[in-house]
């Protein structure tokens, strides 16, 4: 608008009609004058994402799968808690690290999302529910958002300021495979987001077999990275546990684990392995796993926590977005 030589507030309320009131039209704008709804009118349609299918369990998950304008295809899904809501988003098209355990990574890489699709998912989502009222963002869903820095960090931004949906950083989990350069460079950053390491396995033997971005970021360099952005956040570093019965999680796994998140406060989360493709999940034993993390950590006072599989049956959980249809839709 200033470009344009027209008050800065104009621009304001271009952004407020975006972001906090979600406006589909240029039209539904009425508080800006004619002139410059017409001079906008390039941009129609306002909307970056299409709803392709939308997708709910009985407990209120919903999974949205959106067409994006070059033809390809991303997923969100929005998690209803008690008396608020999680929004799970995706940072990019498909992903370039490829875990074995991981339905993203079948996909390859086509490309990073811009920081307009980054926020439209949210904003499509608010459009349509606004109970219970959106207080989480997790960069968790299809990508590896530190490897589209720029775009995040944007998106971050513009998810916080006031005028837009100013929802709070500290409410926003940056989930990474341990991207090291990214880590250090976000700790740098004067955003208060929290910080979510997958960390899945504890020794580099087997961590380079699931997830093959660890030879070039070994565990020790992740955690280096943990300790140092927790140093300049406060608070607790997530790490995230993918549980493969029998692999990573026996007794001389999970004190290995140990020896590592002693080093810095941290929550363990861990995530039952939700399956990818036809594979039936082998019905482990849930509480005895538990008790055996519980029986190795909490003398050193580590949270765990055991993450509530949600939107398994329509493919919605951690793992499971490939952004394509299923036969079924
Ligand atoms: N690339 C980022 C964010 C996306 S993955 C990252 O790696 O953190 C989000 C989480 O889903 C990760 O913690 C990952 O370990 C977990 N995950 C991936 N596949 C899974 C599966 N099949 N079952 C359970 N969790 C899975």
């Amino acid at each position: 608008m200033s470009d344009w030589g027209e008050k800065r507030f104009h621009g304001r309320q271009v952004f407020a009609g975006l972001h906090r009131r979600g406006v589909q039209t240029l039209d539904e704008m009425t508080d800006l004058p004619l002139r410059l709804r017409d001079q906008l009118r390039p941009w129609e349609p306002l909307d970056l994402l299409s709803k392709i299918s939308r997708r709910s369990t009985s407990d209120g998950t919903v999974k949205i799968l959106f067409w994006l304008r070059d033809g390809n295809y991303i997923e969100t899904v929005r998690i209803p808690e008690e008396i608020h809501a999680t929004i799970c988003l995706s940072t990019q098209v498909g992903c370039p690290l490829d875990c074995t355990f991981c339905a993203t990574g079948k996909l390859g890489f086509k490309r990073n999302l811009t920081s307009g699709e980054i926020v439209d998912q949210v904003v499509i989502f608010q459009r349509m529910t606004s109970e219970p009222p959106l207080r989480n963002l997790v960069f968790m869903g299809m990508g590896e958002p530190l490897l589209n820095y720029d775009n995040l960090v944007k998106a971050i931004r513009v998810f916080s300021v006031s005028d837009g949906l100013e929802l709070s950083q500290k409410r926003m989990t940056v989930s990474t495979a341990g991207i090291v350069p990214g880590i250090l460079k976000l700790a740098e950053e004067e955003l208060t987001v929290k910080m979510a390491i997958s960390l899945n396995a504890p020794t580099d033997t087997l961590r380079n077999r699931i997830m093959p971005i660890n030879r070039k970021y070994p565990i020790k360099e992740v955690i280096m990275a943990a300790i140092l952005y927790q140093k300049m956040k406060g608070g607790h570093i997530t790490f995230e546990y993918a549980l493969l019965p029998g692999i990573n999680d026996t007794l001389e796994m999970i004190k290995t684990l140990r020896e590592w998140l002693i080093q810095v406060p941290c929550k363990l989360n861990l995530i039952p392995l939700n399956p990818i493709g036809k594979d039936r999940p082998s019905r482990a034993d849930w509480d005895a796993i538990m008790d055996r993390f519980y029986s190795v950590l909490v003398r050193d006072r580590i949270a765990l926590t055991l993450r509530r599989s949600r939107g398994a049956e329509i493919k919605a959980a951690c793992g499971q977005l490939a952004g394509r249809m299923d036969q079924s839709e």
